[in-house]
Formats: structure tokens, sequence, C-alpha cells
């Protein structure tokens, strides 16, 4: 049996992190361990904000502001500066993609600001993360939870929140802003590295390219899309990042098929073509772990 330590030590490190109130150095020219928060407008009425955790979604306009994630705990004050920055607009929404506290940090305060919607897993792994990020305060739990999905029709966007189940996590969502023609990818998408996938939190390698598969079959060729870790990218770049999860299954799995055990495939660098794509948290050895422990690699 294959044991599912290295996943969880992986997954304890993000949460010991987070808990800490700290982030990670991303590759070269990211902020995510920045102490400011950049906001970049995207089209529309929508922007991302790149700051201490994962990236936040705005929609700002006259009906009031869509946040979507809210990063870390010690970035609070400078996140708000940089949404009201963009309006001075009541909040009306807060969205989670996921309930990581690298996107979920500030919900006990902003959820005072406005009701949290998610989808229903979140709420249930909030409620039940006590022995990793602590408990969630109940005024940081969502209070509009949701199965496969909604729309919320708010400043001349029909904005539709998608579920795709088991990908990065098993609560995740997507936000596709029609109008406007950006989607928000939670973190189904981690531009220019390796992904997490939370195996221990109801993700699938696997499930994580069907999920990318059914988006991209969706999205306008000119679609603005904001990850959930790295910089804004666009269709072409997303398709890439899709076809580097669907060869690196295929490369563990003929490894596997050719009798290599875990230890070997690690001798044998099976994913090296993809190194570049090494970051602090996800090393070329921590994805083929992560894909191996799915496959069932010995
Ligand atoms: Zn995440």
């Amino acid at each position: 049996m294959l044991s599912a330590t290295p996943q969880r030590l992986i997954f304890a490190g993000f949460t010991s992190v987070f808990a800490a109130g700290v982030w990670f150095a991303g590759p070269a020219g990211t902020v995510e361990q920045a102490q400011e928060v950049q906001v970049h407008a995207v089209a529309g009425t929508v922007s991302w904000l790149e700051g201490s955790g994962g990236n936040v979604g705005v929609c700002a306009g006259p009906d009031g502001v869509l946040v979507i994630d809210d990063q870390m705990k010690p970035i609070e004050p400078k996140l708000v500066a940089a949404i009201e920055s963009i309006s001075k607009a009541p909040w009306r929404f807060v969205l989670n993609t996921h309930f990581h506290g690298d996107h979920t940090g500030n919900n006990a305060t902003f959820g005072l600001r406005a009701p949290i919607v998610a989808q229903a897993n979140v709420r249930t792994r909030l409620l039940d993360d006590k022995g990793k990020n602590g408990a969630m305060a109940a005024s940081g739990l969502p209070v509009v939870t949701f199965e496969d999905g909604l729309e919320l029709h708010l400043n001349g966007e029909d904005i539709r929140v998608k579920h795709y189940p088991h990908a990065h996590t098993d609560g995740d969502s997507v936000v596709f802003f029609a109008k406007a023609n950006v989607v928000h990818m939670g973190d189904l998408f981690f531009a220019e590295r390796f992904p997490f996938v939370d195996l221990d939190g109801g993700g699938s390698v696997r499930g994580l390219i069907a999920a990318v598969d059914e988006i991209l079959k969706t999205l306008p060729d000119d679609v603005k899309i904001i990850a959930g870790h790295g910089p804004q990218s666009t269709k072409v770049e997303l398709a890439a990042y899709r076809d580097m999860l669907v060869d690196s299954v295929k490369l563990v799995g003929d490894a596997q098929r050719a009798g290599k055990t875990l230890a070997q495939m690690k001798q044998d660098k099976v994913l090296s073509k993809y190194s570049s794509l090494a970051w602090q948290f996800i090393s070329e050895d921590t994805f083929l772990e992560t894909i191996a422990r799915e496959l069932g690699v010995k």
C-alpha cells in the first residue's frame, strides 16, 4: 500500500504555514509573499488582487462589490484598502472558491461585511477543519451554500458560479463573467507552476483534468483568466497547463505499467521535462508523489 503520509505531510505543511500567517515565495516575479496588495484591472467590472495567498477577484459597480476569496489573515488591512481603492460601495457577497486557508483566511471578518457564498463542501470542511487550520469563527462560515452552482446578477453581469467535483478539492467553484469575458479559476489553475492537488481534501488529478477539459470547451478564445495562483493568463496557457497534467499522468502511468516503484520513478525523474514548473511548495517529486498516490503506485 502506498502510504498516504507524503501527501499528508505536504498538506500539514500548507496548513502550518497558513497558521503561521506567512506565505511562500512563488517563482520570480510573483508577489505571493508580498506584504503589499497589487490591484490589476482585468475587464469591465472585474479586477484581481495579488497579495498574500490565493488571487482575489473583485466585481465592483453600481450594485456593490463581490469579493472572490480573501487570502490570509495578516494581509487584511491592505486587502480591504485595495478593494476600497476599486470601490467604496457596500460589499454584497464574499465567495469562497474552496476551503483552503490561503483563500478563506479573512472569512471571519469579511463575513461580517457580506454573506459568504460557497459550495456546500466548503462549509462542511471549514466546520470539520478544527485540527488543521483551527476552528473557523461562526462569522467566517458560508451562509449561502449550493451543490452544483448558482448565478449572481450584479453590476450588469450574469455571474455564473459552477462547482467541479473532485478537482483541486471536493468543493471547488469556478466563476464566469460572461459580459466582461473573464473567469476566476480558483485553484483549478496554478499558472506557471505545478498544482497542489489536495487528495485528502477530496481532490483528484484526473478529476482536475476532467474539470479543466470541460472548462476549456466553454471558454471563448479571448477570455481573460484569473488563476488561483500565478499571473493572469490566456486560454492557450490554460490549455498548455491541461496538456501538462495529462502528460504527467501518462508518464507516471507508463512507468507504473513498466513495473517501476515510486522510488524508481523519482530516481528516473519521470517528470523532469516539466522541472521549470517546480516551486517552493510543489517540487517535481511532490507532484510525482501526488500522481503516484492517486494511481496506486507501489
Ligand atoms: Zn487551494
